[in-house]
């Protein structure tokens, strides 16, 4: 059976608790990060915990753990589930209260929860076909920069993308795309500009996104940090998306209409394998 962390302790997953004031659970006050793991090693760790440390200080959340024992786990918990390539979860809330809007006033310990999750993710199937994507409204608050486990509309966004008989939802704010339900969006231009959305608080800084775009320009592609809109997406030669889970995931349908030739393209093919090269190569 898996093992899980949670506040300090190694167990069983079915015999992990926590409470039921929890805040996480009641107000959705925590935040996460997802930790892609290839050859049983971290991939852009420092990058992830970066990020978790500006969510939480985005929510004021006071937090002690520091990022040496944060590996520590991780590393644990890779090895306690023999996890070769696959994902690690940690999550953060403010601890348990009685239930009250207002922030606990006496310091409250953080629940802190890792788990593992084992899975083929290099070679997936949707690498090969590619996603069929539609587009939806981007009905999430108005602070998507902050890693909030505050997932809903990601879900039934996703739900919804699905009962139409697509893969996935891209999201779309003021006639522009956002993001995807849970990754980062880009686009191939004609003329061969790789653009994605530049950040702001629509958008979560994906730590994918950031390091695609590092190699794409390593290996002089032209970037562009902007947004874009569905119709540019309809005459785009290659669409992608993003995502520790996903890596770079060609996109080729949207809204039932073929992107370039319809299937996955060859930018597309060629950041994914730099972009898996590099990682297992800096993996920790
Ligand atoms: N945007 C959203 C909304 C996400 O949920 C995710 C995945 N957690 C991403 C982008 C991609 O981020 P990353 O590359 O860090 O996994």
């Amino acid at each position: 059976m898996r093992q899980v962390y949670v506040n300090g302790d190694y167990l069983p997953e079915t015999e992990a608790r926590v409470s039921i004031f929890d805040r996480g659970f009641l107000f959705a006050d925590g935040v996460y990060e997802v930790t892609l793991v290839l050859d049983g090693r971290l991939v852009d760790f420092s990058s992830h915990m970066a990020r978790l440390r500006r969510s939480l200080g985005e929510l004021e959340m006071p937090f002690s753990l520091r990022d040496e024992n944060l590996l520590e786990i991780h590393r644990e918990l890779i090895e306690r589930n023999e996890v070769s390539e696959g994902l690690v979860y940690l999550q953060v809330t403010r601890g348990a209260a009685d239930r009250d809007f207002i922030y606990p006033k006496e310091p409250t310990p953080n629940t802190v929860v890792l788990f593992t999750q084992k899975k083929s993710i290099v070679d997936s199937p949707l690498a090969v076909h590619g996603q069929h994507v539609v587009t939806l409204d981007d009905l999430r608050w108005r602070r998507c920069d902050i890693k909030t486990v505050q997932l809903l509309y990601p879900s039934m966004a996703k739900m919804q993308a699905k009962s139409q008989g697509a893969d996935d939802a891209w999201l779309v704010k003021d006639g522009f795309i956002t993001e995807g339900s849970s990754s980062n969006a880009f686009i191939v231009t004609i003329d061969g500009k790789i653009v994605t959305r530049d950040l702001s608080v629509d958008i979560l800084q994906g730590i994918t996104r950031e390091a695609v775009l590092l190699y794409a320009g390593n290996v002089q592609l032209r970037l562009e940090e902007r947004p874009f809109t569905v119709e540019e997406i309809e005459n785009a030669t290659e669409a992608f998306s993003t995502s520790a889970s996903g890596l770079v995931n060609p996109v080729v349908s949207i809204n039932g209409k073929p992107i370039g030739a319809g299937k996955p393209g060859s930018i597309t093919a060629d950041l994914r394998q730099i972009y898996v090269e590099r990682s297992r190569a800096s993996a920790i």
